[in-house]
């Protein structure tokens, strides 16, 4: 995060008739009321008097995981048994579930499966990509501000398939892709400052140089449209407990671009992702497709808890998701700028909503205590080190009314 990131929160007299609190707190209630995805909100299960602006970190609960989940427990655990492995929904969860939120990250059926975490399905990818990429190039470009797990794996895949990890501001990584480039790793959001990269123009460009793409899609997917196939990428990761609501630890997904899947070699060459899982034969032979992805045995109780979770989504467009998204975001950034004090906070997202994902970044000193403060005010966002506040925007619960109130209260901390 450099400090060209940064935009002073601008600040305007309080008594500007558009900026009015009382005029903001109105137009809160008239944009909720205007709002679409408004009614959304009743498919999740949320504390009273909470606002909650931490679903990029861990999304709130839906309200048909609890039931499902307790008939997995009672009846398909606790009744059938081990028939439900072969009669019922698991064995075949992880595709099925790929496939359900695929429509999400804007995928084709058949290149997406469920399972593992984030850290482990970046391991595969980046391995994979390695093995995919032309021979004799030596280089993976890795995101130099991405989350630090994405940078650690890197290091390790690169070292086991004799690549040379050079980290890369995504703003420069177009500029430095070339010859000798096999891999790409990038963010599509940066989880600290918010930004969003150009995913379309940084996998054409990584086309043009002959190299293979692993996109990153934590910060992104559920909150703004991604479109996987449209624009070419070939290989993605992505959590399912943030902005995809599956609740705490639910699997990871990954995605293998269709053209891929033939040759695609997974590191981790687990019996889930054989051929014929139950020949048991010693020789490994992968699945068709994207289910040679898979390892070991899914965690059957968070995959059908992140499954249900998935129906929130019914109906809903991500092209509406992200409009109210960024709608929220500006919202918020104006009450900030009047309800907080002259240079107490300036923001770190980017200004410009072609570069902003779905949350908004403020950096102020102390932040950490000023977080807790907001915690304990009933505005829950996150703190990211060393200076930062972080607010998520989740269009699916998250209203005009939250923002402003989340901006006031802030605003009352620094009064
Ligand atoms: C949240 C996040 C992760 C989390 O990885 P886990 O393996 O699920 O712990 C990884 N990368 C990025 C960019 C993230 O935002």
């Amino acid at each position: 995060m450099s400090d060209a990131n940064a935009n002073h929160v601008e600040n305007r007299p309080a008594n500007l008739a558009a900026n009015h609190p009382s005029d903001l707190a109105a137009r809160a209630a008239a944009l909720d009321t205007a709002d679409e995805l408004g009614k959304l909100r009743d498919r999740f299960t949320l504390p009273d008097g909470v606002v909650y602006l931490d679903g990029n970190s861990l999304g709130a609960l839906p309200t048909g995981v609890a039931a499902r989940i307790a008939q997995v427990i009672t009846h398909e655990w606790g009744t059938e048994l081990i028939q439900s492995w072969s009669s019922g929904t698991w064995w075949t969860a992880p595709e099925r579930i790929g496939d359900k939120l695929s429509p999400l990250i804007g995928a084709a059926p058949g290149q997406t499966v469920v399972g593992d975490s984030t850290s482990v399905n970046l391991f595969k990818a980046l391995v994979g990509a390695a093995r995919l990429a032309r021979p004799g190039r030596t280089r993976m470009l890795v995101d130099a501000s991405t989350f630090p797990t994405d940078g650690y794996i890197a290091e390790s895949a690169a070292r086991m398939t004799g690549l040379t990890v050079v980290p890369v501001d995504p703003s420069g990584a177009a500029a430095a892709m070339d010859e000798d480039t096999a891999v790409v790793l990038l963010n599509h959001v940066d989880y600290r400052g918010g930004r969003l990269h150009d995913l379309p123009a940084l996998t054409a460009a990584a086309r043009a140089a002959g190299a293979v793409t692993v996109w990153d899609l934590c910060h992104s997917a559920g909150a703004l449209p991604v479109g996987l196939d449209e624009h070419g990428v070939d290989l993605a990761v992505g959590c399912t407990y943030k902005y995809l609501n599956g609740g705490p630890g639910s699997p990871a997904y990954l995605y293998i671009a269709a053209r891929h899947q033939g040759a695609f070699d997974s590191p981790l060459p687990g019996w889930n992702g054989h051929a014929e899982p139950f020949a048991m034969t010693p020789d490994y032979t992968p699945a068709a497709g994207a289910v040679r992805g898979r390892v070991g045995t899914p965690d059957i109780l968070s995959m059908l808890a992140l499954e249900a979770a998935l129906d929130a989504w019914d109906g809903v467009s991500v092209e509406a998701v992200r409009a109210k998204s960024l709608a929220l975001t500006d919202f918020f950034l104006e009450c900030v700028a009047a309800y907080v004090p002259a240079g107490k906070v300036e923001s770190v997202t980017p200004a410009e909503h072609e570069q902003r994902g779905s949350q908004v970044s403020l950096r102020t000193e102390d932040a950490r205590a000023v977080m807790d403060d907001l915690i304990s005010r009933g505005v829950i966002g996150d703190f990211r080190a060393p200076d930062v506040l972080r607010f998520g925007f989740t269009p699916l619960y998250v209203g005009f009314a939250d923002a402003e109130r989340a901006a006031r209260t802030l605003g009352h901390i620094f009064g």
